[in-house]
C-alpha cells in the first residue's frame, strides 16, 4: 500500500491498538493513533486522515457518534471495530455510513484485506467516468468532475453512493437486482459486501437525492426484483 496513505487508528484497548498499528505500518501506512473518540476528533481535523479504524466501544464518546462527527464534514472511508458483532451494532454502523466492518479478535490478513478494499473502492474510478455528463431536470452528474447537483443544489454523496447512482442512472428505466447491484457497484469487492448493503446504500443515497425520502420518486424499488432509476417522464 502507498506510504502517503494516512490511516488514523481509535481504540482504547493498548494492546489492541499497538497491534492494528505495527500491521498497518508493515504495510507501509502513516498511521496516527488515538484512544478516545474525542483525541481521535481532534487527530481528525488536524491531519485528515484517507481512512479511519474506529472501536464502536470507546469512553466517552463512542466511535459510532465519531463517525458521525466525522460524517458531517467529510467521506473518508470508515472501519468500524467491535467487540460484540452483534447484528444490530453491525448495522448501526453501517447505517451510519461506515465502509466496513470488523468483529474483534480478527487476524492480521483480515485486518489488511479489508483495509487494502475500503482503499481501493475509494480509489476506483467511477462507473461510466468517460461518459458524458447524466442530467434528467433533477439530477445532474458530472462524470468528469465526480459532483452531483440535485434540483439545483450540491449533493455530497460517498463513493459508493456515487457509483450506485451512477450505475442506476446509467441503466435509466431498467429495474436491477440486488445481485447485479453488488456486482455493478461494489465490483470485485461484491463477495465481501454484507447482504444489506445494497439496500442501506439505497436508502443513504434517496435520503440525499429525493426531495421526499419516504416516497422516492428517482430510484424506484421494484418490489421482488430490485431497484430502477425513474425513466424520463
Ligand atoms: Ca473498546
Amino acid at each position: 500500500m502507498n506510504s502517503n496513505t494516512s490511516v488514523l487508528v481509535v481504540e482504547d484497548e493498548p494492546e489492541i491498538l499497538e497491534l492494528i498499528s505495527t500491521l498497518l505500518r508493515l504495510e507501509n501506512l502513516d498511521v496516527m493513533t488515538a484512544s478516545s473518540g474525542e483525541e481521535g476528533l481532534r487527530a481528525f481535523f488536524q491531519r485528515r486522515p484517507d481512512l479511519a479504524i474506529l472501536d464502536i466501544g470507546l469512553p466517552g464518546m463512542s466511535g459510532i457518534d465519531l463517525c458521525g462527527r466525522i460524517r458531517e464534514v467529510s467521506e473518508m472511508p470508515v472501519i468500524f471495530l467491535s467487540a460484540f458483532g452483534d447484528e444490530a451494532d453491525r448495522v448501526k454502523g453501517l447505517r451510519m455510513g461506515a465502509d466496513d466492518y470488523m468483529v474483534k479478535p480478527f487476524g492480521a490478513d483480515e485486518l489488511k484485506a479489508r483495509v487494502a478494499a475500503v482503499l481501493r473502492r475509494a480509489a476506483m474510478p467511477a462507473v461510466g467516468e468517460d461518459r458524458s455528463d447524466f442530467t434528467d431536470g433533477e439530477v445532474l452528474i458530472d462524470h468528469g468532475a465526480h459532483t452531483v447537483v440535485v434540483r439545483g443544489e450540491p449533493v455530497s454523496l460517498t463513493p459508493l453512493e456515487y457509483r450506485m447512482l451512477s450505475v442506476l442512472s446509467g441503466h435509466r428505466g431498467q429495474v436491477l437486482s440486488q445481485d447485479r447491484l453488488l456486482d455493478l457497484v461494489w465490483g470485485a469487492d461484491a463477495m465481501e459486501a454484507a447482504p444489506e448493503s445494497v439496500r442501506l446504500c439505497v436508502s443513504h443515497l434517496r435520503s440525499k437525492i429525493e426531495a421526499n425520502p419516504r416516497r422516492p420518486k428517482l430510484v424506484e424499488t421494484v418490489r421482488g426484483f430490485g431497484y430502477r432509476y425513474a425513466a424520463a417522464a
